[in-house]
This record gives structure tokens, C-alpha cells and sequence, in this order.
């Protein structure tokens, strides 16, 4: 997919992918470091913009479109209500601040949401797609993003915190989205729903 220069193949469209759920073992397994900057890496990540923009969540790891690499985008306002956008290669995160209950729910689990006690702030260390060190911090809910999105890459789900009985009932409770096909959904009532529900505030 590049030319002699190594550049991006000007006719790579982001396509969106379909995402995992919970059960899939690519979930419930650490990613492995990217090693290779390339132009698949570049694709991987267009392609986790557009089903991140599809799905309307605020984040999205690779483990969640199958590809068992540390990387992890994101689209999540932060507590100012700022717009953050980016990508993050072999993160490595640090929490801090004090911890808050707050509905959490997974784009890998889709329909149910959980109250979650998370740290309200936290760093990710990593590097971009090039290989140049990034560092994003975050509080709030941005924070609880970051952290959402490296246990992903660790091969954790947030409901794997949640108590045996509440986890049971998550997952009956599941609900797969509509949207979640490799080509764009057809537009319908019920798909509406499940993307307000989206809307809510999901982490993906
Ligand atoms: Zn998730």
C-alpha cells in the first residue's frame, strides 16, 4: 500500500470495521507493542477514526476491530468540555487525583452501562504514529477514557471489575448495535435508538 517514498497510498479510504464484543478472545488478551510505523499503521488508525465516528463513541482500541496491536484513538471532550482528538502507540498510563463513581459503558458490551469508580486523572505516555513521543493527561471524564482505552490493550473490559452478579447482568442485558457491520447501516428507528443510547456517553 506505498510508493518507492514510503508514502500513504492516496487511495487508502478509511473503512469502518466491525467491532468485537465480549467473549471474542482478542478482548481478553494484552496487545501486542507495535514495532512497525508503516503505512498499515497509518490505515489502522484511519480506519479506528471512521468506525469510532460511526459508532459514536469517545474512544476506541485496536483489540475492537480484531487486530491485536497497542494502539488506541479517541474523540472525548475533556472536562472543560475541550475536544480532544488523537492516537496513542504502546501507551503506558499513570493515574492520579482522587477516584469517582460514574456510568461507564463499552462499544464490546454493547447496550448496558455500569456505575465504575475510576482515578479522575491520568497520563498516557506512547508514541504517535511515526514513533515520536506523545503524552496526553487528562481529568474527569477524559480520564476515564485514557483508562478505559490502555485496559483494553491490557486484555481488560470494564466490566471485568464489576461483581460476578453485576457482570451477569450486563452481559444477558447485551444489546448488538445495528450499525455494526463492515459497510454503513441502513437508516431505521431502531438503529436511532441504539445510537442515542450511544450518545449517552459510552467509552468505547
Ligand atoms: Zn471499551
Amino acid at each position: 500500500m506505498s510508493d518507492a517514498n514510503g508514502s500513504l497510498d492516496s487511495a487508502h479510504v478509511a473503512s469502518v470495521r466491525k467491532i468485537r464484543v465480549v467473549g471474542d478472545p482478542v478482548l481478553h488478551s494484552p496487545a501486542r507493542p507495535v514495532t512497525s510505523f508503516d503505512d498499515e499503521l497509518a490505515e489502522l488508525i484511519e480506519d479506528m477514526f471512521a468506525t469510532l465516528a460511526v459508532a459514536e463513541g469517545v474512544g476506541l482500541a485496536a483489540p475492537q476491530i480484531g487486530i491485536d496491536l497497542a494502539v488506541f484513538v479517541y474523540d472525548c471532550p475533556d472536562e472543560s468540555g475541550v475536544r480532544q482528538v488523537g492516537h496513542v502507540v504502546n501507551p503506558a498510563i499513570e493515574t492520579s487525583g482522587t477516584v469517582e463513581a460514574s456510568e461507564e459503558g463499552c462499544l464490546s458490551v454493547p447496550g448496558p452501562f455500569h456505575e465504575l469508580t475510576r482515578s479522575t486523572a491520568a497520563a498516557v505516555r506512547g508514541v504517535d504514529r511515526t514513533g515520536a513521543p506523545v503524552e496526553v493527561a487528562g481529568t474527569g471524564y477524559f480520564a476515564r477514557c485514557l483508562q478505559h482505552e490502555t485496559d483494553h490493550l491490557r486484555g481488560v473490559l470494564y466490566v471485568d471489575y464489576l461483581p460476578r452478579n453485576r457482570r451477569r447482568r450486563v452481559l444477558r442485558d447485551m444489546t448488538p448495535f445495528d450499525w455494526n457491520a463492515p459497510v454503513l447501516p441502513r437508516s431505521g428507528g431502531e438503529q436511532l435508538g441504539d445510537l442515542h443510547r450511544v450518545e449517552r456517553g459510552p467509552l468505547a
